[in-house]
């Protein structure tokens, strides 16, 4: 498995299950890579509505086909593009091309439905994604998390933590 950090809170991660994109704004000042260089997805998180988090979706979903996951009131706007998506609420364990995806509270703000924070396990790795790109903004729902990710496997999780420097991770 490898895991690319673009900067803020946008993460990509290869696995034998797929690659999955999270919060994929790339087109930040602290990133290298532009949108049109991301080739291959199989499915997009997107946590809340903000376009720090939103990204460069449409256009990425567009080009690879990826499947858009996002809570309902989201997943419909992006529907409303054309796209393909997976809409499950708060707290549903689901499972979207092969990989195990639930979202958790986060605290936060959003136009577009509640903010989120996103567990998805791929592989034998569980992953719990922030919502956000600081963590005194971030909740870490740790009851939620543990049982959660002993649902989906219990493993270890890697946070995105501050902006400009890379991963945290803490065992669940
Ligand atoms: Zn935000």
């Amino acid at each position: 498995m490898k895991i690319r950090w673009f900067g803020h809170s946008a993460f990509e991660i290869d696995a034998d299950a797929g690659t999955v994109l999270l919060d994929p704004w790339i087109n930040n000042l602290s990133s290298s890579t532009k949108p049109e260089d991301i080739r291959e997805a199989s499915v997009i998180v997107v946590t809340h509505d903000h376009s720090d988090h939103v990204g460069e979706t449409v256009p990425i979903a567009k080009r690879t086909g990826a499947t858009v996951c996002a809570i309902p009131e989201l997943a419909a706007i992006f529907r409303k593009e054309g796209l393909k998506v997976h809409a499950p609420n708060m707290g549903s364990l689901t499972e979207v091309q092969g990989i195990k995806l639930a979202f958790v509270p986060a605290f936060h703000t959003s136009g577009t439905g509640l903010p989120t924070g996103a567990i998805v396990k791929l592989d034998e790795a569980v992953i719990y994604h922030m919502e956000t790109h600081q963590s005194s903004q971030t909740c870490l729902w740790f009851e939620t998390c543990t049982n959660l990710g002993s649902r989906l496997c219990q493993s270890e999780a890697s946070i995105p933590w501050g902006p400009l420097k890379p991963l945290g991770r803490f065992k669940l």
